[in-house]
């Protein structure tokens, strides 16, 4: 008889083997006890307290491995704080298992407070609460949010909502603080577009009667950004769209823009160049179309034409492909859709229609004038000196017919206050995404690595601080993102509208696959593009820290904070053309000048598939990683 299929719908079947593993954690026959009440209101909590680890001390014995034993769970003890180090212990281990009443706890708290400052300031050893960090309690719940019942928590799905609900729960039992009048959630809107039937674009010529007139999706579609609406106006070549006052490059600098249609590359200038002014190698937030929609709306553009850039993700893409991948035939059958969701927020600023053309439609466009798109490219990224000008001979009439479905989805994030008076509004983030991708062509994506791993972290972090008896002096969030697989949607989001000022935001901690080591078997592998190869066994011990070129205080904190942990450091990836500094939610802070660090063990050939699961992970250097981010987070709080 198997449960899971009855309660969830049978496409887990084929990874039996792993099934014997999960037994192992209780998600077995004796699961069923509370497993099949659960699946009933699975709407509701319950789901994930019946599977949650830890906390339901009953339950606690049920989902504990058979190898993790009760006395994993028991702090160690400092040779410092011996003597009075015992009794806080015991009362810290107590209050966990919620044995003890939170006055008496109080009490004997700050009397041993007081023992503990002596004791810790003495000899500045990472603070006790952190041996509250455990591999076992993270295998423990990440094996619950890895497990095929949890459909790899794709976004707007009810998984995606019970983790959320799990997520909150879990920082609620750890007494944090709600940051929102929604408690633990922020919620936030994402749009989803369909593409209607009155999508066109035709170019005709002052000199010609004949007109050009294109097909959608073979020529040309409407970006997923795009407003509504049908203009015909002359033209403007506007480079690649960007004004960087900081690099002294502005495309629209003069050019005369208001009534006209821009037409302007995707990507940046010197994509393949180390040494741009534009980030190096790493794709900057000016190659983003949202930045270059808001730029041609400053300068007045009725409508902005995109052309295919070279550097455009997925690279290298054949045009149609593309087009299909962004609006599939049938969206609910497509294999993944390509920018499925926008924000809202995002989506209701853009009031011009955007389209995006093919490389060869542009030549089109360029035909009888004097410019070559592939000699204007060159000069630009050779030259760094924009190259605009008008196209007065041409007339282009477009339409964007798009219709939009709002999903309401929500980031948890839960508040620890600052104990300083004068420090405690400012405040340090520890995040990690909670969603994956979901199932796909009968396969769960379990997303035990990407990132079930940084979950747990950030659960076990806000843990520590919650048990420390110390409190640092500035705040803590602990924020845990979601649709980062869609776009980094909930981080944008939350920049977008910050629970607290971004000026006063003096850190940002991220941990996204913290939980294997990296293993590149083939550089050539577009998945892997930019990377060297790299074995396994070659990186037991190490862990990839990105954002180290952004700021050398955060790179030297990580470093001294790694002495009694004793991982190998990698700062490598932060100008590279595998763009991994802006794969994950560290990337929208970074944008908005808040100095953050991306914690990452590498990439690996299960990533983004079905075999991501929870037996391949490394737990003994997963627990140094978490440990680490800790002490960084501590130290940030408290320097
Ligand atoms: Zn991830």
């Amino acid at each position: 008889m198997d449960f899971l299929k009855s309660a969830i719908g049978g496409e887990v079947e084929k990874k039996s083997e792993s099934r014997s593993q999960k037994e192992k954690f209780g998600y077995g026959p004796q699961a069923k006890a509370c497993g099949s009440a659960g699946a009933d209101e699975a709407q509701t909590e319950p789901w994930a307290l019946a599977h949650g680890p830890l906390w339901e001390g009953k339950r606690g014995q049920l989902v504990r491995s058979q190898e993790s034993k009760p006395e994993d769970h028991k702090l160690k003890l400092r040779p410092g704080a011996l003597s009075f180090g015992v009794f806080q212990c015991e009362i810290l281990y107590n209050r966990r298992m919620g044995k003890m009443k939170r006055p008496t706890a109080l009490l004997i708290f700050t009397f041993s407070l007081a023992a503990l400052l002596a004791g810790t300031i003495a000899d500045s050893a990472p603070p006790a609460a952190m041996e509250t960090i455990t591999a076992a309690e993270m295998e423990s719940a990440l094996y619950f949010l890895a497990s095929d019942e949890m459909q790899g928590r794709a976004v707007n799905t009810l998984f995606n909502k019970i983790t959320s609900h799990y997520l909150a729960h879990r920082f609620e039992l750890m007494g944090l603080q709600p940051v929102t009048d929604d408690g633990y959630f922020q919620y936030f809107n994402l749009l989803q577009a369909e593409l209607l039937k009155d999508n066109s674009l035709e170019i005709s010529r002052s000199n010609s009667s004949r007109s050009t007139v294109a097909m959608v999706k073979e020529d040309f579609f409407p970006s997923p950004l795009s407003a509504n609406g049908k203009v015909s106006a002359p033209l403007v070549f506007a480079g690649y769209g960007i004004t960087a006052p900081e690099h002294r490059y502005d495309d629209y600098q003069k050019l005369e823009v208001p009534g006209k249609i821009a037409v302007i590359l995707g990507g940046e200038p010197g994509k393949m160049d180390p040494d741009s002014p534009f980030e190096g190698l790493l794709d900057s937030e000016y190659s983003d179309e949202f930045y270059k929609i808001m730029n041609a709306q400053s300068h007045k553009a009725v409508a902005l034409i995109v052309i295919q850039g070279s550097s455009v993700r997925p690279r290298g893409m054949n045009f149609s492909r593309h087009a299909h991948l962004v609006w599939p035939e049938d969206p609910s059958r497509a294999h993944y859709t390509l920018e499925q969701y926008n924000l809202e927020v995002w989506a209701e600023q853009v009031k011009i229609p955007v389209l995006r053309v093919s490389r060869e439609l542009a030549r089109v466009i360029l035909r009888d004038t004097p410019f070559d798109l592939e000699e204007i490219q060159e000069k630009i990224d050779r030259e760094y000196q924009s190259q605009g000008f008008p196209l007065p001979q041409l007339e282009v009439t477009l339409e964007t017919d798009i219709a939009r479905h709002q999903t309401r989805i929500r980031n948890v994030l839960a508040y620890l206050p600052g104990s300083d008076p004068n420090l405690k509004d400012e405040v340090v983030i520890v995040s990690a995404h909670f969603d994956h991708v979901g199932p796909r062509d009968g396969e769960v994506f379990n997303g035990a690595d990407d990132n079930a791993s940084g979950t747990v972290g950030l659960l076990e972090i806000a843990e520590a601080f919650a048990l420390s008896l110390e409190k640092p002096k500035r705040s803590l969030l602990f924020a845990a993102w979601n649709a980062e697989e869609r776009g980094l949607l909930g981080s944008r989001y939350y920049v977008e509208r910050p629970a607290f000022l971004l000026e006063k935001t003096i850190a940002l901690f991220q941990m996204d696959m913290i939980g294997r080591d990296e293993e590149i078997p083939d550089p050539r592998n577009p998945r892997f593009l930019g990377l060297p190869r790299q074995r396994a066994q070659e990186n037991r011990n190490s862990l990839h820290v990105l954002g180290y070129s952004r700021s050398e205080e955060l790179r030297n904190l990580v470093t001294q904070n790694n002495q009694p942990i004793g991982l190998d450091l990698k700062f490598q990836y932060d100008n590279n053309p595998a763009n991994l500094l802006r794969r994950s939610d560290q990337w929208p802070f970074l944008s908005n000048d808040v100095p953050a660090l991306f914690f990452h063990t590498g990439l690996h050939p299960d990533y983004h598939r079905p075999t991501d699961t929870p037996e391949k992970i490394n737990y003994p250097k997963m627990e140094k990683v978490v440990r680490l981010v800790f002490l960084c987070s501590w130290a940030a709080a408290n320097q």
